[in-house]
């Protein structure tokens, strides 16, 4: 099957109001060009130098979206064009984004990247962390908007453990709206689920899912 057919049967059996973001991370030039080719617009890419070079070389109506570690000194390269960044994990990285936007005359959407299993290796945001913040921490910036959250859930077999996961990201993303966006109606999108587990995380309220493999097939390593 093409990856339109594949993304347009996985959009048709969850809502439509759930964005789904072909993540093309180490897939060859011309599966992207063939699926732009196709209409699709909503790309996303894990890595900065990737990222970069697939915007250089394709057209402009792209919706690209960061979904990896983002380092502080390489925000610049992207700021120019870049649609949402999911993977904002540290105050310092807002801060930086903030910055750079503001002097690129932009206000760039990110996502707060939650931490669930204190994994270290995982990167985000705990929520011990978060609930220390001041009120206006993350309404304070002129240059991002703050619009939602984005997890990951444990690799595990277990239906029950994933899906316990995402109720625990949804139920999170409800108390920081709660506690920190309750004066602003933009603060709306959960970004979780992948191939192994975006029925999952749909069921338990995503907005976007980042569907790689299942799209493109196996990525090159
Ligand atoms: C690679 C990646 C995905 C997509 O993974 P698949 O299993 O190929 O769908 C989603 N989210 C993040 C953060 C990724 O790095």
């Amino acid at each position: 099957m093409r990856s339109i057919e594949i993304i347009d049967k996985i959009q048709s059996e969850i809502p439509s109001n759930v964005k789904i973001v072909a993540v093309s991370k180490r897939q060859p030039q011309k599966s992207l060009d063939q699926l732009y080719l196709d209409g699709y617009r909503v790309f996303g890419e894990s890595r900065v130098q990737e990222l970069t070079e697939k915007y250089n070389s394709m057209e402009k109506d792209i919706e690209w979206h960061m979904i990896g570690r983002l380092q502080t000194n390489k925000v610049k390269y992207i700021i120019p064009f870049i649609a949402l960044i999911h993977s904002v994990d540290s105050l310092k990285l807002m801060e930086v984004i903030d910055k750079l936007a503001v002097k690129h005359n932009r206000v760039v959407d990110i996502l707060i990247q939650l931490n669930i299993s204190n994994e270290e290796a995982k990167g985000g945001f705990l929520m011990d962390q978060i609930n220390n913040f001041e009120k206006n921490r993350f309404i304070e910036y002129n240059g991002i908007r703050v619009i939602g959250i984005m997890g990951m859930a444990i690799k595990s077999e277990n239906e029950n453990e994933v899906r316990d996961q995402f109720t625990i990201l949804a139920e999170n993303f409800k108390e920081i709206k709660k506690r920190f966006f309750s004066e602003v109606d933009y603060f709306t999108e959960i970004s979780m689920g992948m191939s192994g587990d975006y029925r999952l995380a749909v069921e338990q309220g995503s907005t976007m899912v980042r569907i790689g493999s299942t799209i493109f097939g196996k990525r090159d390593y």
